[in-house]
Parts: C-alpha cells; sequence; structure tokens
C-alpha cells in the first residue's frame, strides 16, 4: 500500500498562500496544466494527497507518441505494434498504425514535473468556497482553481457518488513476469459488460477486469483471470472510471480529466485525455496570466473546447452500451473483422484523432 506522506509533526507547516493558480491533483490531468504554465511568471500551486508519482492510478498504457511529445518517452516500459483480442469464439490479433506503450507512473510523473515551474505540496483537498481551497493543512486563495482531483469532482458540490453517478469500475493486480502481447479478453465469463487485459510492462504484468456496471464486483474475476494466466494476484490497484462526459467548468472551476468525465467511453483509455484537456485548459489559463483574456472568457472557451467532445463521447457511450447486447458469434463477426489491416487502421487513426499527439506542439489559439 502506498503510504501517505502528508507532512505531520513539525514538518507539517500550515498552508495559507495566496497564489495565482492552485491546480488541486499531482496526476496525468494536473501535471499537464501546470506543464503549460511554466515560465509564464504565475505563481502555480500543486496540490496532492500523495507525493508526486507515489500512487499508480492506471494499468499505465497510453499511445506512444503521446509519451514522446510529452517529453516522458524515459518512462516507457514496453512499446506493442498489436493488439491481440479474445473473444469466447475468436482470438484476432489487431495491427495497429501507432503504437501502445506501457510506462513507469513514478518516472512519468517526475518528467512531467521536472517540465513544470510550480511548488508542490502535500495535502488532503477539503473542499473550496469561492477562490479558497480548503485543504488538511489550511486554506490557499487563487483567482484561477483547477479540480484534476479525479471522479469525485470534489470541488463541485454535491461530489459525484457511485452507483448513481455513470462511473466504470476497475481493478488490476500487478505480479512480476513478463509477455510480448498486449492482450484484451470480451467474454461475459468475467465480466458481463466490459472487458480484462493483461499489459506487460517489462517486468511486470498488469492483469485486470473493467466493469461498466458500477454494481458488478471485478475482485473474483480479475482473481480468476490471473490464476488463468497462472499470475500472481499481488500489488492490487483499483478505482472508479468516470464513462461520460461532464462540464469542464462549474461555479469559476476548471474540472481536467476524470473529474470532467474525459476518460473515453468504450475504452476507459483517460490518459491521452487527461493530457489532452490539461494542455487545453493550461493554454487558457496562461492567457489570464499573460494577460491576454480574462477569467470568465477562459472558462467559456475552456469549457465550449471541452463540450465539442460531447457528441464524440456520446456516441462512444452508446457503442459501449451496444457491443455488451450484442450475440457473442455477432461479437466474435466483429473483432474478427477488425483482424483486418485496412479496417483496424482506419478504426484506429480515428480514435487516435478524437486526441491526436499533434496537440501537444500545437499553439495556442487564446
Ligand atoms: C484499474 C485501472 C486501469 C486503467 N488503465 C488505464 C490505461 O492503461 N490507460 C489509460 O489511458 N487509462 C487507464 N485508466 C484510466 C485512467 O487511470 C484515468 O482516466 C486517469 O488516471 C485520469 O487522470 P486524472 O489525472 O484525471 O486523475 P487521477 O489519475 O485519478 O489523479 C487524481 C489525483 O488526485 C489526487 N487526489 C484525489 N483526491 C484528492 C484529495 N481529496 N486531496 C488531494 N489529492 C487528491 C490523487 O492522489 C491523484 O494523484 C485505468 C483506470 C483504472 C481504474
Amino acid at each position: 500500500m502506498p503510504e501517505r506522506r502528508t507532512k505531520r509533526g513539525a514538518d507539517r507547516t500550515p498552508l495559507n498562500h495566496d497564489a495565482d493558480v492552485v491546480v488541486c491533483g499531482a496526476s496525468f490531468a494536473g501535471l499537464a496544466v501546470a506543464r503549460e504554465l511554466a515560465g509564464s511568471g504565475a505563481r502555480v500551486v500543486i496540490l496532492d494527497r500523495y507525493e508526486i508519482g507515489e500512487r499508480q492510478t492506471s494499468a499505465c498504457a497510453a499511445p506512444t507518441e503521446w509519451l514522446e511529445a510529452m517529453g516522458t518517452g524515459g518512462s516507457i516500459r514496453q512499446t506493442f505494434d498489436d493488439l491481440v483480442v479474445h473473444t469466447p469464439h475468436v482470438t484476432t490479433r489487431m495491427h495497429l498504425p501507432w503504437t501502445f506503450s506501457t510506462f513507469d507512473y513514478r518516472t512519468l510523473c517526475a518528467l512531467l514535473f521536472e517540465q513544470v515551474d510550480a511548488e508542490f505540496e502535500t495535502a488532503k483537498v477539503d473542499g473550496r468556497t469561492d477562490t479558497t481551497v480548503h485543504t488538511d493543512r489550511g486554506d490557499l486563495r487563487a483567482p484561477l482553481i483547477v479540480d484534476c482531483l479525479g471522479w469525485r469532482r470534489m470541488l463541485n458540490s454535491p461530489g459525484y457518488q457511485p452507483p448513481e453517478a455513470p462511473l466504470s469500475r476497475g481493478l488490476e493486480v500487478h505480479p512480476n513476469g513478463a509477455s510480448d502481447e498486449l492482450e484484451i479478453w470480451i467474454d461475459r465469463g468475467y465480466v458481463p459488460a466490459g472487458y480484462s487485459w493483461s499489459f506487460p510492462a517489462d517486468e511486470e504484468v498488469r492483469v485486470g477486469v473493467g466493469s461498466f456496471d458500477p454494481s458488478f464486483h471485478v475482485k473474483e474475476p480479475t482473481l480468476r483471470l490471473a490464476d488463468a494466466l497462472d499470475r500472481d494476484a499481488v500489488r492490487y490497484q483499483g478505482n472508479w472510471i468516470p464513462h461520460r462526459l461532464r462540464g469542464a467548468v462549474e461555479d469559476d472551476v476548471f474540472f481536467v480529466g476524470d473529474s470532467a468525465g474525459h476518460c473515453l467511453p468504450l475504452t476507459a483509455e483517460g490518459i491521452r485525455t487527461a493530457l489532452y484537456f490539461g494542455i487545453a485548459c493550461g493554454r487558457e489559463l496562461r492567457a489570464v496570466i499573460e494577460g491576454r483574456q480574462d477569467r470568465g472568457a477562459a472558462l467559456r472557451r475552456y469549457g465550449a473546447f471541452s463540450g465539442l467532445y460531447w457528441t464524440k463521447f456520446e456516441v462512444m457511450l452508446l457503442v459501449q452500451r451496444a457491443v455488451f447486447c450484442l450475440h457473442p458469434r455477432a461479437l466474435a463477426g466483429l473483432v474478427r473483422a477488425f483482424g483486418r489491416r485496412r479496417l483496424s487502421h482506419w478504426g484506429f487513426d480515428h480514435y487516435l484523432e478524437i486526441a491526436p499527439p499533434e496537440f501537444v506542439g500545437a499553439s495556442s489559439q487564446a
């Protein structure tokens, strides 16, 4: 279990700061926002209850081009040209037009933080009143507040609670081991609506199960899959995963990553989109810091930018629901069709286009 290292005793200095920007959450979304503000001259404070990179929040697989573009290629552990998909009736190797890589979370966060020019404090965020963020170490005040705290969407009241909220469940184990294949299983024997995975990362394999139905518990199938793959069920990691886009601004707060439902439905890929929308938000904030727009304009523009994705996310949500209603033989036919290079390249290219890696180098429009 990760050790919670909120400063204690004499080290536990109270927080009582004024800042230009407070970024709550120091994972993919929070670090991407802060990275965009580097060199702007803004006083940026990042808060997280854990040290940076201390607590892995996912299986850590993302398009390689994104990892390279963010200057985090050094965190890559293994790279894959193919995705192997198993259903009860067929196993298909889908060739990818671009590669996926698994990476080391701690290294990736350290590489992102090296590019950030901000103060970092370990503190638990408890809530917010207007422009004041309340933490277990005291209060911080800033005109620009960003919630990158994950699915709970802490800085919005009322919060975001399962099972009513549109959330999936994900759980995985991280045994030592090796494999050359990035594999997923679409098999109701493990999960009625969802999928299971085995993502190798050099000397460990991340084996897990995700359910789009929040009431379906995934521990037993995770153990069963690990057993079937002859992997030890050790080092658990699990969380809720949003599968529906939410408003990215509310009550003068910016929401990025899982807090805004930026994780893609159907695939539950949320790292790339947390980085993507983090960059978009950071660019709007930078324009405020540099006097090119006011906070109201930044809120409007970032909210509108995220809102442009509503239809794409809803379509993916519809497909998420439809796929798991398919008869197993129809599903097998669909999966087999994606074994054809032309179809898989077409599908995966469109999929990458939702949040393309070129965005990292593109200039701000604000
Ligand atoms: C089992 C599992 C496997 C997954 N695998 C993948 C994958 O391989 N690829 C992929 O693209 N996506 C994957 N996802 C989805 C992905 O993890 C998320 O979409 C992504 O982490 C979202 O990033 P984020 O920065 O918005 O939030 P998070 O990564 O959840 O970060 C939130 C941060 O806020 C901090 N925090 C939370 N509450 C508080 C508080 N009250 N006070 C202070 N700090 C707080 C946390 O410590 C954390 O650092 C997976 C999810 C799960 C559950």
